[in-house]
């Protein structure tokens, strides 16, 4: 699916509405008497943070109506921006108070009230910790996995004392039907991470895929193909991904998106091309054929518009060419014959990822290729080092002629050519891009 820009906007605005929903509760029916500026302001920010930490669980709950527009890739990468927002909001929230009314601090102060004391020095180390092991997880060693898990807690941890904490002060919430609004609002939040974690799973248990093929690629990369087994598979657009549970139960923490790499025409003949990177990349290739895989998806709004039929120009390296060749699998298969520009950055020749099927796929589509090696031997008479500014200029169409730009690749890639594209006066509705790495 693709967004609109209308509906994206619809989505953020209801976000925003979200955010400061629980202000205007604690504005409606009897107001207590207002307590000079930097308290309430303090304490606004604090009802704010927590409504977003609660839409946090929103944000990653992979639901097919708000990912199908706004694309899952780009909500997890706006869960990331945010959370930090929200941690800073939250966090500014007893600052804010005790420089107001040092009396404040008299919530921190274990004889005053232990387990309240207690209960706010953890939260206050949960949100420094949530941050601190999201921006430096790789540094820290943490494996993705572990760190998923932790995350999920410490989140879960900070929304519930927060309730506490807010229904305990009760200063705003001492009406019922305002307490109610809270707990409802929580208990939602709590749902959302339920259904994730326990009811996707059940349902992707009845729906199991058996692992058909495996084959080697170029550039440590391996396909992998999937049958479904008693169920007709998924009707995937392609440029979209799904997340893949391999050899293990749909409860399992070791879930990894990947995107199809297949034709989105042969929904029975799934594949999904990975390269080898890290503890469980490295191991497809010993993944043996017949073992059981689940998949749930399909999501990512990184897909070309099929009704216009708009030439296409696609900025690639390495492994960021899977979503691509669905892409172009697909158009052979519907003999689309608009024009297709594929940049394609690689190492050197012989690391090229579907080099030979790239070399088919020209017979058959309107497909310009341009590979770009960084390290090519002497023989290479092709373009040579990244695929930078100077270079697309020669090969990119117009601006005016409209094509719909598509970029996946590693990080520095993507964060140069982005820029570049706006400047080039690329509309940003044109512009489609996928990142691989989401934290
Ligand atoms: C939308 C999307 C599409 C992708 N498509 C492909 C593809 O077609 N082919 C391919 O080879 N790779 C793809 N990736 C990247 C792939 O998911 C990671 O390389 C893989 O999960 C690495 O796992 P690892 O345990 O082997 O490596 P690790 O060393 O554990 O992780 C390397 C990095 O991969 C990311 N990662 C690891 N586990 C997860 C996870 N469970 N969820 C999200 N990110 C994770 C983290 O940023 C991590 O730092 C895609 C990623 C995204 C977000």
């Amino acid at each position: 699916m693709r967004y609109t820009p209308i509906q994206a906007t619809l989505w953020i605005l209801a976000y925003l509405a979200l955010t400061v929903l629980p202000v205007l509760v604690a504005y409606s029916g009897s107001i207590p008497e207002a307590r000079g500026f930097w308290i309430e302001f303090g304490v606004g920010l604090g009802f704010v943070g927590l409504a977003m930490m609660g839409l946090q669980f929103v944000l990653t709950g992979r639901f097919h109506g708000i990912a199908g527009t706004l694309g899952l890739d780009s909500m997890l990468q706006f869960h990331r921006q945010i959370g930090i927002v929200a941690v800073i909001l939250i966090l500014a929230h007893p600052v804010i108070l005790i420089i107001a009314d040092s009396e404040n601090l008299a919530f921190f102060d274990p004889r005053e009230n232990l387990p309240r004391a207690f209960a706010l020095v953890s939260v206050t180390g949960a949100l420094l910790l949530i941050v601190l092991t999201t921006l430096w997880r790789e540094a820290m060693r943490i494996p993705y996995e572990w760190w998923r898990a932790g995350h999920g807690v410490l989140a879960l941890f900070i929304v519930f004392v927060g309730l506490v904490h807010i229904l305990q002060v009760g200063f705003y919430v001492s009406e019922w039907w305002k307490q109610g609004v809270w707990v409802l609002a929580t208990g939602a939040a709590m749902a959302m991470l339920i259904n994730t974690r326990v009811i996707r799973p059940m349902q992707m248990k009845k729906r199991p895929y058996r692992v058909s093929d495996v084959r080697e690629e170029r550039g440590n990369s391996w396909t992998l193909g999937f049958e479904p087994v008693g169920h007709s598979g998924m009707r995937f657009t392609e440029g979209q991904f799904g997340w893949l549970i391999l050899n293990d139960t749909p409860y399992s923490i070791q879930q990894h998106p990947f995107s199809f790499s297949s034709s989105a025409e042969r929904p029975q003949q799934l594949e999904m091309t990975i390269k080898e990177l890290g503890d469980f990349s490295s191991t497809v290739g010993e993944t043996p054929v017949g073992v059981t895989a689940y998949l749930e998806g399909p999501f990512g709004a990184f897909v070309p518009d099929r009704e216009s039929g708009r030439n296409m120009v696609c900025i690639s390296a390495g492994v960021g060419i899977t979503p691509v060749m669905s892409m172009l699998r697909t158009m052979a298969d519907r003999n689309d014959q608009r024009s297709v520009s594929l940049i394609y950055g690689n190492r050197s020749w012989e690391d090229v990822l579907f080099r030979e099927d790239l070399e088919q796929l020209q017979q058959q589509l309107n497909l310009e290729v341009v590979h770009v090696l960084s390290q090519p031997d002497e023989e290479w008479t092709g373009e040579q080092g990244r695929i930078t500014a100077e270079l697309l200029e020669r090969y990119l169409p117009p601006v005016a002629e409209r094509p719909e730009y598509f970029v996946c690749g590693p990080e520095p890639m993507m964060d140069s050519i982005e820029p570049y594209l706006r400047n080039r006066g690329v509309p940003l509705s044109d512009v489609f891009s996928e990142r691989f790495k989401i934290v």
